[in-house]
C-alpha cells in the first residue's frame, strides 16, 4: 500500500533489530551444541525465502485483486513510497515462528524467523536499491535491476524474482 517515508523506511530499522534480538535468544536457546543446526535451519529457511518471493511475486502481486492494483502502481511510479506496511508484514512472520514453536521448539522457531526475516530483508534492501541506486557494471546489483528493469517495462510474465534468478529459471520465466 502507499506509505509515508516512516512507513516505508521502518522496515529497515525493525527488521535488523527484531532478527538480531531473535537470534541472539535463539542461539542462547539452542546452546553451544544446538548451534550448527540453529545455523543450518536459518539458512534453509533463508533459501526458502527466494522461493516465497517469486510466488508471492508471481501469483499474488500480479493476481489478487487490490493487491495487484497497488502493484500495478508500483511498476508505473517505480520510486514512490508503495510497499507492506512493517505490522502487516511482520505479524506475518511472528504467525509463522509462533506456529513452528507450538510444534517443535523455540529454538527451532527462531531459527525459522530468523532465516525467514533475513530474506525478507535482503528482498526488500536488494528492491530498493535496484529502483534508486545506479550500480556499476558489471556486478550483481546492476545485473538484478536490469532484470527487474525488464518485468516492469518490458514482459511482466518474467524475471519474478528479484534477489535472484534461480527460481525463473526453474519454472521458465526468466527472460534477459
Ligand atoms: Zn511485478
Ligand atoms: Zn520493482
Amino acid at each position: 500500500m502507499q506509505l509515508g517515508l516512516i512507513g516505508y523506511y521502518s522496515d529497515f530499522v525493525v527488521y535488523p533489530l527484531v532478527i538480531a534480538l531473535l537470534g541472539v535468544a535463539g542461539l542462547i536457546e539452542a546452546g553451544e551444541e544446538g548451534a550448527p543446526d540453529w545455523i543450518g535451519m536459518a539458512l534453509v529457511c533463508l533459501g526458502l525465502w527466494t522461493l516465497i518471493e517469486y510466488v508471492l511475486h508471481r501469483f499474488v502481486l500480479h493476481h489478487v485483486p487490490w493487491v495487484r492494483d497497488l502493484h500495478d502502481r508500483h511498476h508505473v511510479e517505480e520510486r514512490s513510497p508503495v510497499g507492506t506496511p512493517t505490522w502487516l508484514s511482520l505479524g506475518v512472520h511472528a504467525a509463522i515462528a509462533l506456529s513452528v514453536w507450538l510444534i517443535t521448539d523455540f529454538a527451532t522457531a527462531s531459527a525459522v524467523g530468523c532465516g525467514l526475516m533475513l530474506g525478507y530483508l535482503w528482498y526488500i534492501s536488494v528492491h530498493h536499491m535496484i529502483h534508486h541506486w545506479h550500480p556499476g557494471h558489471p556486478s550483481y546489483l546492476y545485473t538484478l535491476k536490469r532484470r527487474h528493469a525488464v518485468h516492469h517495462h518490458v514482459d511482466d510474465n518474467a524475471n519474478f524474482g528479484v534477489t535472484s534468478m534461480f527460481w525463473d529459471r526453474v519454472f521458465g520465466t526468466a527472460r534477459l
